[in-house]
């Protein structure tokens, strides 16, 4: 048996408050236990993410800017008890998940349908959240329609790619694979082979690295 976690991250920068993933639907910690996800994987959510919140001494309503890495359930749990914030999200991703008709792999429209009504801003491609470089949200479709990462770059860790399910496991690039139910099996070895001479280019240039961290189902 594999275990993947289903991270969440916010993001405190001097312009504003950022909440990167929302992951698994809150009711599943009313149940104790694992409990089946329905695609013969199970899960298990100990603390809500309000209560981890609640730790740090924030709550869902403390973000300006929310963004998923996509509309999959396990990384949209809280979508609908967000207090606001702008939702920043690729036009394929929207029109996946919002458009009437529409029906991508993995998508559960009640889990997020509260987002209908949030203010939003919708991306055509990359975006630099707050204007220095620093929090940059890359567009990196392949498993969703409009899947999309994070780009942090981190005062004393450097920059970070922050990939959702772009990849699941770190030798999944090497080995070219992506699970069945991706919406396209090529774009995300080509947006990662991207990177990482991207990265590799920075090494050269400042001795840093980039790490990539990525997330669940
Ligand atoms: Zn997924």
């Amino acid at each position: 048996m594999r275990e993947l976690a289903v991270p969440c991250y916010v993001i405190e920068h001097p312009r504003g408050r950022m909440l990167w993933d929302g992951g698994l639907p809150s009711a599943l910690a009313s149940t104790p236990g694992r409990q089946g996800d329905g695609g013969g994987g199970a899960v298990r959510l100990n603390q809500t993410l309000a209560q981890q919140l609640a730790a740090l001494n924030l709550d869902l309503g403390a973000f300006d800017v929310v963004a998923f890495s996509h509309m999959h359930f396990d990384h949209v749990g809280i979508a609908n008890e967000l207090g606001g914030g702008t939702l920043l999200i690729q036009r394929a991703e929207h029109d996946a998940a919002f458009a009437d008709g529409a029906a991508a792999p993995g998508f559960d429209r009640k889990l997020y349908d509260g987002l209908r009504a949030a203010p939003a801003q919708i991306l055509d491609g990359d975006h630099d959240l707050f204007g220095d470089g620093r929090v940059r949200i890359i567009a990196a479709p392949g498993h969703t329609p409009g899947h999309q990462v994070l780009f942090v770059r981190l005062a004393e860790t450097g920059p970070i790619v922050l990939s959702g399910d772009l990849y699941h496991f770190a030798v999944s690039p090497q080995l070219r694979r992506v699970p069945p139910f991706n919406v396209d099996a090529v774009r995300p070895s080509r947006a990662c082979g991207a990177w990482r001479a991207c990265w590799r280019k920075r090494r050269r240039r400042c001795g840093s690295s980039t790490s990539l961290r990525s997330s669940s189902s």
